[in-house]
């Protein structure tokens, strides 16, 4: 599971950072990557990385700015081009299938795939056997959500070599202790799953908050999260205008890591005004209150372990 940054730039294009997307790879959980945003130039930046766009199985949009939503029909279209045959899931707030339905007809777009196109409301979006999504509005000058990804607990592998020790021969014995199930044999001895099981594979959660003042429903978002995401348009002291352009400053961001007892924070959605050298100077200040803080880059990698 890695967080991979396609754009990470505040409101406009600019060189040194594109305007946001974030790709959440999953190529080892489900051989699939989950798009987070696509601003405009999402496509061309994707040309730079290994990314398959046919990989793309959900693309998660936080809200309907520009700068968030304008990459989308060209991504959408290209990929059908590049032998993307598999269905398209896309959530996002109220108005996102319009612009979608809008985008695609008014050019003549045909897909040679499915695209089902959810809109959200607060809380659980998606879940699966193997991970669940939650939502929750965030507080920006239109709907903008936040996203709270969490991978289930895996149970451990089966301890095969102890079950035909005592004389337990393969078959659907070992496929209900697999499971969890207590089995009673025919001699009438107990088998408890706990026994024959390795450790369960503790499961992780990453948050991606779209863009937002400085608001609460962000710590429950991130409550012990691995890896939170977390917008930085502003630097600490500018909180007024954060305020008024309902952003947040690095300070608030770390404010928000350190009360979710999240693991590790990393800042994006940075305004043009800072050069590569004061983006360092954004990072210390966050660290000043949650050390273990990182600043996103186009195309940075983050790695999230296994527990
Ligand atoms: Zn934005
Ligand atoms: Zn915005």
């Amino acid at each position: 599971m890695d967080i991979f940054f396609l754009g990470t730039g505040a409101g406009m294009p600019a060189k040194l950072r594109n305007v946001t997307s974030i790709a959440l790879k999953l190529l080892e959980e489900r051989g699939t990557i989950w798009l987070f945003d696509a601003g405009e130039a999402t496509q061309h930046q994707i040309l730079h990385t290994a990314i398959k766009p046919r990989r793309i199985e959900k693309i998660f949009i936080t809200h309907l700015h520009g700068d968030h939503i304008y990459g989308l029909p060209g991504l959408l279209s290209s990929r059908s081009f590049q032998g993307g045959e598999s269905e398209v899931t896309l959530y996002g707030p109220k108005g996102i299938k319009e612009f979608i339905d809008v985008s695609l007809s008014v050019s003549q777009t045909y897909l040679k795939y499915n695209i089902t196109v959810i809109e959200i409301e607060d809380g659980v979006i998606f879940e699966d056997e193997q991970f669940i999504v939650e939502a929750s509005l965030l507080e920006h000058g239109i709907p903008s959500y936040g996203y709270r990804i969490i991978e289930k607990d895996r149970p451990g592998t089966l301890l095969a070599d102890k079950l035909v020790e005592i004389g337990v021969r393969p078959g659907p014995v070992f496929k209900k202790i697999k499971n969890g199930e207590t089995v009673t044999l025919e001699d009438g001895r107990t088998i408890h799953p706990a026994d024959f099981l390795g450790q369960p594979q503790k499961g992780r959660i990453v948050t991606i908050l779209g863009d937002t003042r400085y608001c609460e429903q962000a710590i429950s978002l991130a409550e012990h999260a691995d890896l939170l995401v977390h917008e930085a348009t502003f630097s600490k002291g500018e909180e007024r205008l954060a305020f008024d352009y309902f952003h947040s400053t690095t300070h608030q961001a770390a404010k928000i890591a350190k009360m979710s007892g999240c693991k590790q924070l990393c800042l994006t959605h940075i305004s043009s005004r800072y050069d590569r050298q004061a983006s360092r100077e954004l990072v210390e200040e966050a660290r000043e209150i949650f050390p273990n803080t990182d600043i996103a880059e186009d195309f940075k990698e983050i790695n999230i372990p296994l527990k």
